[in-house]
């Protein structure tokens, strides 16, 4: 093993090899599917391994099919939500929950395919500490969702302070370093995968083709997807607030100009009463500019406001630990939604 001892900052002694995180919402389609070629890629891993389920307060049978997985399988540890609080909320819970060596997120509806994690292991068993898992092709998405997709990626990183590469979704193998320091980012607004860049670290990165999903529907629609690079944006960048205040100054820079154009053009041929139309113009663009950078800071104002309200991430259920780890024992209600 290369890994050089961690500083285990949060006091975390890992039980485990590795720590698979799985955010389910409304999965029962596809999670015993999953779950079996899950297992079969974990025999290729050496060492302990764990799965941590969270289930998202899914409303078809994804809790109790978890809890029935916790029953017959002993690597399995299940989390339920009290309700739907997304998707970086479920992996932020799993991170905490985690108690490996390492850990790997990865979707349940077998986009990412399990039989990459044996080749993420090696990867950080190598040496790194982070292993982005970059999406050669994407199956089963609309041309659409693509293009607008690699836009978001072209914005954002235009305008955030750390590089935050393209194509790179939340699959990904963390080090138990890695993972300490995701815990100790106190934000509200999670958008993972800027904060997975931000907490730097030896990363790497390897190529796979994305799969359609196995089944069931994606649940990010196009209002949340715009939502969630808004959320991307703010958090990673005050660019917005800074392209109001150039477009303020050069809104008023021409005003100036204009405004000693018509006072040279009344001096010298004079100006009977027209005119009407500039001011129009004038003012609706005046007007819509202001509009929209107090948009922009209303933006940045509610994100504060969510932030200083200090609420806690999400709310779950006893935790039903893996009984590999036989640490913690399972207690508690059989969380389902
Ligand atoms: N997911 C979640 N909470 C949500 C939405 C999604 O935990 O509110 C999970 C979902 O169960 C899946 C993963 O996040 O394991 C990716 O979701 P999905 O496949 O719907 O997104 P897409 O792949 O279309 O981006
Ligand atoms: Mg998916």
């Amino acid at each position: 093993m290369t890994q050089e001892t961690p500083a285990y900052n949060n006091g975390v002694t890992p039980t485990c090899t590795l720590s698979v995180i799985v955010p389910a919402y409304n999965e029962e389609e596809v999670l015993p599917i999953f779950h079996q070629r899950l297992v079969a890629a974990l025999a290729g891993v050496p060492g302990k391994c764990e799965v941590i389920y969270v289930d998202d307060g899914s409303t078809d049978r994804t809790a109790q099919l978890l809890g029935e997985l916790h029953l017959v399988d002993p690597l399995v540890g299940v989390a339920c939500f009290t309700r739907n609080f997304g998707k970086e909320e479920a992996m932020s819970a799993g991170l905490r929950l985690a108690r490996g060596e390492a850990a790997v997120l990865i979707d349940a509806d077998l986009q990412d395919p399990p039989e990459l994690i044996p080749a993420m292991v090696q990867a950080w068993r190598e040496g790194a500490e982070v292993v982005n898992m970059k999406r050669r092709s994407r199956g089963g998405e609309t041309a659409f969702k693509k293009a607008t997709a690699h836009a978001f990626y072209r914005v954002i990183n235009k305008l955030s302070e750390v590089p935050i590469p393209e194509d790179v979704g939340d699959f990904r193998l963390l080090s138990r370093r890695a993972v300490d320091a995701m815990n100790q980012l106190p934000e509200r607004g999670r958008f993972m995968k800027g904060l997975f860049a931000w907490i730097g670290f030896r990363q790497t990165t390897i190529e796979y083709d994305r799969d359609a999903r196995a089944a069931g529907v994606s649940k990010w629609r196009y209002w949340r997807l715009w939502n969630f690079a808004l959320d991307g944006i703010t958090s990673f960048s005050t660019a917005p607030l800074k392209v109001a205040t150039y477009v303020g100054m050069l809104s008023a820079l021409g005003s100036f100009c204009y405004a000693f154009y018509f006072l040279f053009k009344t001096l010298t041929v004079g100006d009977p009463v027209k005119g009407f139309p500039t001011l129009i113009v004038v003012i609706l663009l005046v007007g819509g500019l202001q509009l929209m950078a107090t948009g922009v800071l209303g933006e940045y104002l509610g994100r504060m406001y969510i932030e200083s309200k200090r609420r806690p991430l999400y709310l779950m259920y006893d935790y039903q630990a893996p009984s590999i780890n036989n640490a913690e024992s399972s207690t508690g209600s059989q969380g389902s939604n």
